[in-house]
């Protein structure tokens, strides 16, 4: 199975849960508008490498394309794909002005030096420039990609259109126009829908603890986060692997750890654990925060957790989930649980057209009202039709995007 394969396949599994118009399901099928690129770079030894990007606009009908892109050696179009397709769904479902798109460059960002890294940036964003545009497609920060990828590609975007335009692009760095709050947006948006489903369950935080797979941005944040809510994060990971401590883990602490080191090996807990073995730890939450099909029909049967918090995109392939509603384990989708990084990317883009900047506890105040109206909405239809969390928030996505096509007139 593919990724984009497996998106299809929740696509289908809340077309018939749902009835949902067959029509509006079968244009969701297929990305409006494919875009692959080559990226020639000139690299430091003066030779010419060319890569391969990509730029998917899924579905725009209600509203601008949205979505990062990410700089990494497996990414290929069928991913780009999938996650194209999970943005469109994503922003229906914390009710955004925007559709879904994708991009990325198939390369290791670490073997490249730092001026590579801003060449191969501006290369990209000249090739998709085009078919990008405030109105049209705004990119934003994803695996692999930071704020200051992102200003080299609006000064690059400058440069081609002869015009400024911040809002082409969100996750910005504050000084050219990103937003307060967006840094931490992802991990804040995963830690107020943990605290719906936390307060639904009526369980109090410090009796939870909670696994992180992934420490890159988002896992960090949300880990830092929960931390400070209360709850017990006794384990976290990067891609070379995790630790575990009972009593807890110190976030500010491994992060300086793994600056200093590279990696978490090494750092003091009770022991190491393999990334796989993280996901099958005796907790209350595990939080898949790296990549894709983590949990899949060979591990999920092992899963001990209440609760799993997607906060990477894709984690879970439809048989994992199967396996994971049998045994009765709430899975907090993705299109719902890292939703907070698009809402906020979506504050970035209104505060550069009005020109009005807001401050940090604006903007974190009117994530947390997406996220907990976006929580209501997927968690009320799940219970009133008796459908798990990623289905109904399907069924609710493709309800916004079809009103909006069928407003438009597109049917
Ligand atoms: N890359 C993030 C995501 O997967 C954010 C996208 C955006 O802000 O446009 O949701």
């Amino acid at each position: 199975m593919t990724i984009f394969k497996n998106a299809l396949v929740q696509l289908k599994n809340a077309a018939e849960a749902a009835g949902l118009d067959p029509v509006v399901v079968e244009v969701l099928k297929h990305p409006k508008r494919i875009l692959q690129v080559s990226v020639p770079v000139v690299m430091d030894d003066g030779a010419v490498k060319v890569f391969e990007g990509y730029r998917v606009q899924h579905n725009d009908a209600r509203g601008p394309f949205k979505g990062g892109l990410r700089f990494h050696p497996k990414t290929d179009l069928d991913e780009v794909k999938a996650l194209a397709f999970w943005m469109a769904i994503k922003c229906a479902v914390v009710n955004v002005p925007f559709g879904g798109g994708k991009g990325g460059v198939a390369v290791d960002p670490k073997k490249l030096s730092s001026g590579e890294l801003e060449r191969l940036s501006r290369a990209f964003i000249r090739a998709i420039a085009p078919v990008i545009g405030p109105d049209v497609d705004v990119p934003a920060p994803d695996m692999n990609t930071t704020p200051e990828i992102m200003a080299w590609m609006v000064d690059e975007y400058a440069r081609v259109t002869g015009k400024f335009q911040p809002a082409v692009i969100t996750g910005k760095p504050i000084a050219i126009g990103g937003s307060l709050g967006r840094t931490a947006a992802t991990g804040r948006g995963g830690l107020f829908a943990l605290e719906e489903w936390r307060r639904r369950a009526n369980l109090k935080a410090k009796d939870l603890t909670i696994a992180v797979q992934g420490i890159g941005n988002v896992g960090f944040w949300f880990a830092k986060l929960a931390r400070e809510a209360g709850y017990k994060v006794v384990a976290i990971s990067d891609s070379k692997g995790g630790v575990y401590a009972t009593a807890g883990i110190n976030l500010d602490k491994a992060l300086a750890y793994k600056k200093e080191h590279g990696n978490l090996k090494g750092f003091p807990a009770d022991k190491e654990i393999s990334n796989e073995r993280l996901l099958e730890l005796p907790v209350d939450v595990i939080v898949p925060a790296a990549t894709e099909n983590v949990l899949t029909d060979k591990n999920a049967g092992r899963v001990k957790a209440r609760v799993v918090l997607e906060l990477a995109n894709g984690p879970t392939t439809p048989e994992a989930d199967f396996k994971l509603a049998k045994k009765g384990i709430t899975v907090i989708p993705d299109v719902l649980a890292n939703s907070g990084g698009v809402a906020v990317s979506y504050f970035e883009w209104v505060q550069n057209r009005t020109g009005y900047y807001m401050t940090e506890a604006e903007v974190n105040d009117k994530l947390k009202k997406l996220m907990v109206e976006a929580f209501y909405d997927v968690a009320g239809l799940a219970t009133d039709k008796s459908l798990t969390l990623r289905t109904a928030a399907f069924a609710l996505a493709v309800r916004r995007i079809a009103e909006a096509q069928q407003a438009r007139g597109w049917r």
